[in-house]
């Protein structure tokens, strides 16, 4: 979709160049993506890299012009020497804040800008029509409907792929996605003691700390109830897991108002090749069981801990390890 708009807008503008930019949080400031870029005489879109992690993009604070068009909410024009630069913001219902920026070698046409500004308002309809069927209303997390496909698209192989710029392995080369279930410990004590409403604006809450946890590319759903789902990418086990133990201990750090302490017990597992969603979630599902079993608030691994068992789970009829 980012790349079709681009390619419809280049040569409807006649610009050297159109991107679509997003600005993206980060613990330090907003980061600066590349959606979309095409220039004349491109054979196809550019992007930011998948494998970039955000303190490599550009600050969205280098260039007060695109912060400008943002805040205001309106179309801006710059020139410079002849050259010009038009840039439409597009704010969605969701709060994402994207931009398309085209680059003139002289002023454009009136008629153009104002074409510009249609496809902009076009673009964000149709973001918040596909938004609105794939987010949960309360926390904006994704719902369940968008899982599958995302899996499968995570998880497709591209053999041929050529690693990123310092090491790290392309998403869908295999091994690099982590699927964990996260459940509230003791949720139904929360509604029975504050009410519903209190209950729900926790589930807000820890929607909030999932985003702040969590890589602006790794997917966090909502699968109803007080149950939440994180599709990540993690270059091995051990970074998979310090991952999710900073959200649990994000999560249990987090002063929940009137309620105090939450806490959240973390099952996950490696996405395989080959795998299918149902199978991948019910052994996340199956660590989350084990770590509910060993006391809540903590992280456990299908393949460390539930798979080869630790000690004092071989409690079994020859070695097995009996959770269900
Ligand atoms: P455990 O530590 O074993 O997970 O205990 P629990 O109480 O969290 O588990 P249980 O599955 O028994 O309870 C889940 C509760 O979550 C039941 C229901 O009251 C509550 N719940 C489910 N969906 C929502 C929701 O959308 N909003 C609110 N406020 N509560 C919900
Ligand atoms: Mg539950
Ligand atoms: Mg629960």
């Amino acid at each position: 979709m980012d790349a079709t708009l681009v390619e419809v807008m280049r040569p409807l503008l006649d610009a050297r160049a159109v991107t679509l930019w997003e600005a993206v949080p980060d613990a330090d400031g907003d980061r600066l993506l590349n959606r979309a870029r095409l220039e004349r005489g491109a054979p196809v879109p550019q992007s930011s890299p998948a494998w970039m992690t955000l303190a490599d993009l550009p600050r969205v604070d280098a260039d007060p012009q695109r912060e400008q068009a943002w805040q205001s909410r309106q179309t801006r024009l710059l020139t410079d020497d002849g050259a010009a630069r038009l840039l439409v913001p597009i704010l969605t219902e969701s709060d994402r804040r994207l931009l398309i920026e085209a680059d003139f070698d002289g002023a454009p046409d009136p008629h153009r800008v104002q074409v510009a500004e249609g496809m902009a308002r076009i673009f964000e309809n149709f973001i918040n029509v596909l938004e609105s069927s794939e987010r949960d209303t309360l926390t904006g997390l994704l719902n369940r409907k968008s899982f599958d496909d995302a899996f499968y698209k995570a998880t497709r192989v591209t053999p041929q792929a050529p690693d990123g710029p310092h090491g790290q392995r392309r998403p869908g080369s295999g091994g690099t996605h982590w699927l964990a279930v996260i459940d509230v410990d003791h949720f139904k004590s929360v509604n029975d003691r504050y009410g519903h409403l209190i209950g729900d604006e926790v589930l807000l809450l820890i929607a909030r700390i999932l985003r702040s946890t969590f890589r602006h590319d790794d997917r966090l759903y909502r699968f109803g109830g007080e149950e939440f789902v994180v599709l990540a990418r993690a270059a091995d086990a051990t970074a998979a897991a310090s991952a999710f133990e900073r959200l649990r201990r994000n999560v249990e750090g987090f002063p929940f108002p009137q309620v105090g302490r939450i806490t959240v017990s973390i099952g996950y597992t490696a996405v395989r090749e080959h795998d299918i969603p149902a199978d991948a979630f019910e052994r996340a599902d199956r660590a989350v069981y084990l770590a509910k079993a060993q006391g809540r608030n903590q992280v456990r691994g299908y393949e460390t801990d539930v798979q080869t068992g630790e000690p004092e789970t071989h409690r079994g009829a020859g070695g097995d390890i009996e959770l269900f």
